[in-house]
């Protein structure tokens, strides 16, 4: 199964590229010097990547031409607003009406909005959300690999398994020959367009050798590189993104410059976000985002996460509920309840750019079991798999017994593409939207 539908290039200015996906026009960066209009390619996370023969694009462009318009007609069923639920609450829907307008939501609307506990109201404003999600993206939705390359870990977060804290984790760290072969697989017998590299803050991989790994794999493979090694540095940063990486994954976990002191040993925050907002003048797409849930945070503090992840132009919002481990000192916190995960999904949704994703993360998964179907419906629009060998996938015990910690890769594609087909979205990642 394809991760990607092809695209038929209609112009090209400079090095933006003008893609066609059934009547649908996108734009994406292109760097393929031998690109000319006419040509088919796969595009990802905004990128060409590669591009596709002629007669095969055809083929594939065939096989989903009748799927696309069917799905798209179940999308737009499930996604139309009902006017049951809201109940006599005019404020509500007035709030409503204006996300769905597309217009800039007042904090204190936010905030009336990650509070709400009526079940019908609550019902009615992911509802929204998934309209909004349908307006910017139609039925897309895209889906990345990542490989957890080492849980080696220099850093102190209080919340994280694979920390200083915990003593008894047995640590392990692939081989460049190992995350070749895991890629080879996730590349080519699954067919992922875009792959996510994550570690811990293993000291043990220098930013040259990570720059090798990233050559390699860029010479082996079409796709997308994105990387989540933590605090590399911006010189590390500018060179792993000169060896072929093109987006970084790196949460800034809270926006309360108090509680980030408190839940990683005294680190500032400032030091984080100048990675990113580095990185996003290096020109690598931005995935960022927090916890959700750390023991004493509050209703703004969220809101105020999701409006500086704009700020720091996140193409995804990463957001997903702190889940406690045992062997670190926030061991026995509270656990928090999905509706307020889902809320916060259906918030970025009002907040975010148009043209920006939202991803259910595992953590989410691992909370509630139908996180995924339910975080789609509540505008959301990514899904990442996790695709490290079966060996080392449990010793990224970054929270305790992760969502798909057992499923071999095949099973967990399977269930995405039934869970996709189901909801009426189609698995790919069309770019970036026009005019975005
Ligand atoms: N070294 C990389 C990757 C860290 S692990 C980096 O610094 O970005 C990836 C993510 O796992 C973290 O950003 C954090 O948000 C999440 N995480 C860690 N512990 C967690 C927990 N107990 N519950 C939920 N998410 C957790």
């Amino acid at each position: 199964m394809c991760y990607a539908i092809p695209g038929k290039v209609e112009t090209i200015d400079k090095n933006i590229a003008i893609i066609d996906y059934f009547g649908q026009k996108k734009k994406a960066i292109n760097e393929l010097l031998s690109l000319v209009p006419g040509d088919y390619v796969y595009a990802q996370g905004g990128y060409v990547i590669q591009k596709v023969k002629p007669h095969d694009a055809k083929e594939i462009l065939e096989a989903w031409q009748e799927m696309f318009v069917q799905l798209q007609e179940v999308d737009a069923k499930i996604f139309r607003l009902s006017d049951k639920g809201a109940g006599e609450n005019l404020k509500l829907r007035n709030i409503l009406d204006k996300a769905c307008e597309g217009k800039a939501l007042k904090n204190e609307d936010l905030e009336y909005l990650l509070n709400l506990k009526d079940p019908a109201e609550v019902e009615l404003f992911l509802k929204a959300a998934n309209f909004l999600r349908q307006k910017y993206h139609q039925n897309a939705c895209c889906a990345h690999g990542i490989i957890e390359i080492s849980n080696y870990c220099r850093r102190g977060c209080t919340y994280c398994g694979i920390s200083t804290h915990n003593g008894s984790l047995k640590r392990y760290r692939m081989s460049p020959d190992e995350i070749y072969s895991a890629v080879k697989e996730a590349v080519d017998v699954h067919g992922f367009k875009a792959i996510v590299l994550q570690s811990g803050e293993d000291p043990g991989y220098s930013i040259k050798e990570l720059a090798e790994i990233i050559r390699e794999i860029k010479k082996r493979h079409a796709v997308l590189i994105l990387i989540s090694f933590g605090e590399i540095g911006i010189e590390g940063l500018k060179e792993l993104f000169g060896a072929g990486a093109r987006g970084l994954l790196m949460r800034f976990e809270t926006s309360n410059p108090e509680l980030y002191r408190k839940t990683h040993s005294g680190q500032e925050l400032e030091t984080r976000l100048e990675h990113i907002r580095e990185a996003y003048k290096i020109g690598y797409l931005i995935i960022t985002g927090g916890l959700v849930g750390l023991p004493g945070q509050t209703s703004k503090d969220i809101i105020n996460d999701l409006f500086l992840a704009k700020e720091l132009n996140a193409e995804m919002f990463s957001f997903g509920p702190f889940l406690p481990h045992p062997n670190t000192p926030l061991a026995g916190s509270a656990v928090l309840e999905g509706d307020s995960i889902l809320k916060t999904l259906a918030l970025a949704r009002f907040v975010a750019l148009p043209e920006s994703k939202i991803l259910v993360t595992t953590a989410f998964e691992t909370l509630t079991p139908s996180a995924r179907e339910q975080g789609l419906l509540a505008g959301a629009n990514s899904l990442m798999l996790n695709v490290t060998p079966l060996k080392y996938r449990a010793l990224y015990s970054i929270y305790p017994k992760r969502a798909h910690e057992l499923e071999s890769i095949d099973i967990q594609v399977k269930d995405v593409i039934m869970l996709l087909k189901s909801l009426g979205r189609v698995p790919t990642d069309l770019g970036i939207s026009q005019g975005g």
